[in-house]
């Protein structure tokens, strides 16, 4: 990372943490590595965020439906979904720093460093050749590409490596108090499973036909070894997941489809289509028959932010198998070839899976601006403001009094109690004006609603947009509803 960017990422975690969006997690313990808290405006834009892709997903789409399934499965499950065997990534340790690394990210970091020098070319073999290994899980030959490339450890600034092990990434605890009779399970290391495992009672109870989707939120936990860069990486993080059955055979037309729907939510929050792009997967999981990722150029560079799989029917087979209890769905549309129905069959997969807080630090990255402002009289000033998508930003509204005195807070009231049902709204009658905007530019509010004597005489108020800075009179009667076509 250039000291540029560094500062500007650094600057974005102090002001998630001087805002109310982020704190460390039980911070007054010093925190605990890679999990984190929302705070006041940090709950509100990540529900926000989740609300705004379970309308699209659920609403938007009348053949998707959601589900809210437990985050303890079945130890099964995770058997028969391939991460007790499989859920691990290629670490090496470092014999003098005691370090361990994630060797795809040892190299990525190599491969940032040739780039900032110019070498883009000579990173991009580096990382071809990374990703080779990896898909034959040539441990060997990985080991021998951080030698040959003279890759050091940060600490020790040695290349003293062990060999590369596997580390298994779910974390397991006990059911049961007593820990004898106890059964190991494993808080879920993705949302997925509890969807697959409830195929046939959603499809059967809310009589859906395919092709038809099952939407989820919820927690999901990983014992990443090496968790960084703030929100990105964390061990306890929520996903928004959405398992799309279709006829096998259909699923690459199904796969371009959300291909492209799922980019197109995100360019739909206003955020430049540059900023993003897809990256194709060279090595695919044990489950998939085509993958990519949505990247997003975070301030440390292009990263997944959100994956979509087609997961063939690698786990509705593997339920069936482990649970001996069919996983068929019956189709009795007609086929053309044979001119009869298709009969029984297990569907195939698209999965579209996005990191809620992975959202939340794209967001914070996109909106995050410092600016200087030239005044009337010729001096700067300057301000930070959270450019954030009014339709998910934490206060849509600022109700602001000019004075506390002259019936100017009952008037702001008024207005505050016929919005709020409607949508989040902040009042204050504390300081002055331009240091209330502030505070609610640092916040992210769109917009701001100034109360003062001329609102006595015609009824109108300023209102001033976040972005342009503008301001204009309209009428009080007016506020509500201009806010309100923001955000639909
Ligand atoms: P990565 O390669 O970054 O570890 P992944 O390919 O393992 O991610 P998936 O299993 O496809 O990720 O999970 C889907 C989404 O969940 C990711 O695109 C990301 O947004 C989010 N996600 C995965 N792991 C984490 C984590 N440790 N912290 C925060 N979000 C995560």
């Amino acid at each position: 990372m250039s000291n540029n960017t560094d500062n500007r990422f650094q600057a974005i975690i102090s002001h998630a943490k001087e805002y109310g969006f982020v704190f460390p997690s039980s911070e007054i313990y010093d925190g605990l590595s890679a999990v984190y808290d929302y705070g006041p405006y940090g709950s509100e834009l990540k529900k926000n965020i989740r609300d705004y892709w379970w309308k699209s997903m659920t609403q938007m789409h009348d053949n998707i439906v959601g589900i809210d399934a437990a985050i303890f499965m079945h130890p099964t499950t995770w058997k028969a979904s391939g991460h007790v065997d499989n859920f691990s990534d290629p670490m090496i340790d470092n014999k003098d720093s005691k370090k361990r690394y994630r060797v795809d990210h040892l190299i990525e970091a190599k491969a940032d460093v040739l780039k900032e020098k110019g070498e883009g070319d000579k990173a991009d073999g580096l990382i071809a050749a990374m990703e080779k290994l990896l898909a034959t899980e040539d441990y060997t030959g990985l080991k021998q590409l951080i030698e040959d490339e003279k890759i050091v450890c940060q600490v020790s600034g040695t290349a003293n490596w062990t060999d590369i092990r596997q580390f298994n990434l779910m974390f397991a605890t006990q059911l049961g108090s007593v820990a004898e009779d106890a059964d190991t399970i494993y808080l879920r290391p993705e949302t997925a499973q509890g969807i697959f495992v409830n195929f046939l009672n959603v499809q059967k109870t809310a009589r859906m036909k395919i092709p038809f989707g099952i939407a989820q939120t919820g927690k999901a936990f990983r014992n990443e070894i090496v968790a960084r860069q703030f929100i990105f990486r964390m061990r306890e993080f929520e996903q928004m997941e959405m398992q799309f059955f279709v006829r096998p055979g259909t699923q690459m037309q199904w796969y371009n489809f959300w291909k492209e729907e799922r980019l197109n939510w995100h360019l739909s929050l206003g955020i430049p289509t540059e900023k993003y792009r897809y990256h194709d997967h060279v090595k695919l999981a044990h489950y998939a028959d085509a993958a990519l990722d949505i990247e997003y150029e975070f301030p440390f560079g292009f990263k997944e932010v959100e994956g979509i799989h087609s997961r063939t029917d690698f786990d509705l087979k593997s339920h069936q198998e482990y649970s001996k209890k069919k996983q068929q769905y019956f189709d009795n549309d007609i086929d053309d070839t044979t001119g009869k129905p298709f009969g029984n069959y297990i569907p195939y997969v698209i999965e579209t899976s996005i990191g809620l807080d992975r959202m939340f630090l794209l967001i914070l990255s996109h909106a995050y601006e410092e600016e200087t402002i030239t005044k009337e009289d010729g001096t700067s000033d300057s301000r930070v403001v959270m450019k954030i998508p009014a339709k998910i930003a934490p206060v849509k509204l600022a109700i602001l009094p000019l004075l506390k005195k002259d019936g100017l807070p009952e008037i702001a009231r008024e207005l505050l109690d016929s919005c709020k049902a409607s949508f989040k709204c902040f009042y204050e009658e504390k300081d002055a004006i331009g240091k209330r905007y502030r505070r609610q530019d640092a916040i992210g509010t769109p917009f701001c609603v100034t109360i003062d004597h001329q609102t006595k005489e015609d009824g109108t108020v300023t209102i001033r947009h976040r972005d342009a800075m503008t301001q204009e009179r309209i009428p009080l009667t007016a506020v509500k509803q201009l806010v309100l076509q923001a955000i639909d």
